[in-house]
């Protein structure tokens, strides 16, 4: 462990030795830990992760608290941390998560954004996105299995079997939005992304991400129309802030100057705060937004009012457009632009025929810290599905176009009754000693049955239940009582306070007979729960697959 308290430069420890008495409590210390590397966080110095303000823990003094109780924490015991802060242990027993999350919850009336910060200005809470406060964030590669598939279902969607001879237009190159331009070019498109922070842009092609930035838009123009008529995949960043930029580029397309064929964003508009309106300087952004919370938010909806009503101009001049899973639409109705949602959200359009499957972004970590072992379980995981070509596709051009950022990992999508295969053939691997440490096992909260959040997983439910809660309280809990390493429930990530609720769970292949019967329930049972979920919605293919996989829904032919 390499944590101190000048630098605070925190780096989990890698290897497979460990400090803490059981492999639950010290994988979710390196995680914690992970999630902070300055190579995985946005903004490690204020221990936000990704996000806008996705945080890790609520404060140093709590992150170092964590760490110390996570190593002296007994295997039959279970620490409670309630919104970034331990706040106490308690004997369980062995199969027990050892560590139980609860990030950013309110109550349904008091779920509003000034009402949390409020909270969080008293020191009594903190914003714990989706795997920033759950400790299993990834880097940008966590999110671009997820990009790349959406992108190349909106190539299908275009009649087009890639992205070649296509422009697209983005914004966002924080830590998930990043992977938007990899992802566009490993399809074979062009692709201009807009941020108005240059280090973000910069960072992403430090990393691989994005092949090149400028500051002059002009210049980023003439690159990414002559790649498409080359029809050559190429990304580039340009400086600035979206919501001018995306009207200018409309302009431009009006004009019959260049044609823009995909739209969508990603900038962190589900928190106001974290969205810069036109007008206000970058070097002001967050002495603004703490100067005059509601003043900021209220140009901040302005602006994305415009921002979206360029995309919207976009889909009314023929691009494909979609919200990208950041509330954009939400808050630019909020600004007064009232065709917000004349566009649809990613998830109706592209993803949840996936999601009937309990299909859903899958992750692994290596705590050796050594990529090889990745590359052994990449291998692995193409010898377990030799038919599923995408999937073997994917892994193919992850292993030669990602960076790793923090400890090595992996992404793929993987559904009922295959994740478990997955988990159980690592577990083998780990206690062989072909692999040189254990493997931490998690996913997104963006996943098939743990998540309600109507501007996004859940839009447009066809039994209409976006709203309902239920699904990823039983998702957490059955991940509790089936053995998860550690569980947590949060509110409000991806899409901002008041708008979502959804869990994670992590388990951890450390070799041992006890890891193998807890791996094979957890990962069967967490994407059944996303089955049993589009199943109680009516979704045919979730249906069949209930039949088809054994699932038992005591309802299915209700
Ligand atoms: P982040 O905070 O790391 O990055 C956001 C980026 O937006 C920053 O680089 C910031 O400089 C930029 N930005 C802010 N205002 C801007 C403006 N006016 N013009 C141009 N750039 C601006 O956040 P992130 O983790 O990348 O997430 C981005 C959004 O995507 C969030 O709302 C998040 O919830 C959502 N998200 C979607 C998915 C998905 O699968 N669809 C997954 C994760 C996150």
């Amino acid at each position: 462990m390499t944590t101190t308290d000048t630098a605070r430069t925190v780096r989990a420890a890698r290897g497979s030795e460990r400090t803490a008495k059981s492999w639950g409590a010290e994988a979710a210390k390196r995680m914690l830990m992970n999630n902070l590397d300055p190579e995985v966080a946005e903004h490690p110095e204020d221990l936000v992760v990704y996000g806008g303000t996705g945080k890790a823990a609520r404060s140093w003094e709590a992150f170092d608290a964590i760490v110390r109780t996570l190593d002296e924490l007994e295997p039959d015991e279970t620490l409670l941390v309630q919104s970034g802060k331990p706040v106490g242990v308690f004997r369980t027993h062995e199969w027990a998560p050892r560590v139980l999350i609860a990030n950013s919850n309110l109550v349904g009336d008091w779920a509003t954004w000034p009402e949390f910060r409020k909270l969080e200005q008293l020191g009594l809470t903190m914003y714990g996105q989706m795997t920033a406060g759950s400790w299993i964030y990834i880097g940008t590669q966590g999110i671009l299995q997820g990009t790349y598939e959406t992108f190349a279902a909106v190539a299908g969607s275009l009649g087009r079997d890639d992205l070649s001879g296509t422009l697209t237009l983005t914004g966002g190159a924080g830590g998930m939005g990043g992977a938007q331009p990899l992802a566009v070019t490993l399809n074979g498109g062009a692709v201009l992304i807009v941020d108005v922070d240059e280090s973000r842009l910069a960072r992403r092609v430090e990393h691989g991400y994005l092949d090149e930035y400028t500051t002059d838009l002009d210049a980023a123009l003439a690159r990414v129309v002559a790649a498409k008529a080359a029809g050559k995949a190429l990304s580039v960043g340009v400086v600035g802030n979206a919501a001018e930029v995306f009207g200018d580029v409309l302009a431009r397309h009006r004009a019959g100057e260049l044609t823009v064929d995909i739209v969508t964003d990603q900038t962190s508009a589900h928190d106001p705060l974290a969205y810069l309106p036109v007008g206000i300087a970058f070097e002001d952004w967050k002495a603004e937004a703490s100067r005059d919370p509601e003043g900021f938010t209220a140009r901040a909806r302005g602006s994305m009012a415009k921002h979206v009503a360029a995309m919207v101009g976009f889909q009314d001049a023929g691009a494909e457009v979609f919200d990208y899973g950041n509330s954009i639409r939400a808050e630019a109705q909020l600004g007064g632009f009232d065709r917000a949602f004349e566009f649809p959200g990613f998830v109706p359009a592209y993803i949840r025929p996936q999601f009937a499957e309990g299909r859903g972004p899958f992750r692994w970590v290596a705590l050796s810290g050594d990529p090889e072992d990745i590359r052994k379980t990449d291998e692995a995981v193409k010898a377990l599905f030799p038919d599923n070509a995408g999937l073997v596709r994917w892994l193919d051009k992850a292993g030669d176009a990602v960076h790793f950022e923090g400890l090595p990992a992996r992404i793929c999508w993987l559904g009922y009754q295959e994740r478990h295969l997955a988990g159980l053939k690592f577990n083998e691997m780990v206690a062989s000693g072909e692999l040189s440490g254990p493997i931490v096992i998690g996913r997104d909260h963006l996943d098939s049955g743990s998540v309600a959040s109507p501007y996004r997983e859940t839009e447009a439910m066809a039994d209409g239940s976006d709203a309902i809660a239920d699904w990823p309280l039983l998702n957490a809990l059955l991940n509790t009582a089936s053995g998860a390493a550690w569980v947590s429930i949060h509110h409000g990530g991806g899409v901002g306070i008041g708008r979502s609720i959804h869990a994670g769970q992590v388990t951890v292949a450390d070799g041992t007979a006890l890891a193998a019967e807890k791996l094979e329930r957890v990962l069967t049972n967490d994407p059944g729960t996303g089955v049993m979920r589009h199943v109680d919605a009516g979704y045919d293919r979730a249906k069949e697959v209930a039949r088809e996989r054994g699932l038992q829904v005591p309802m299915l032919d209700a």
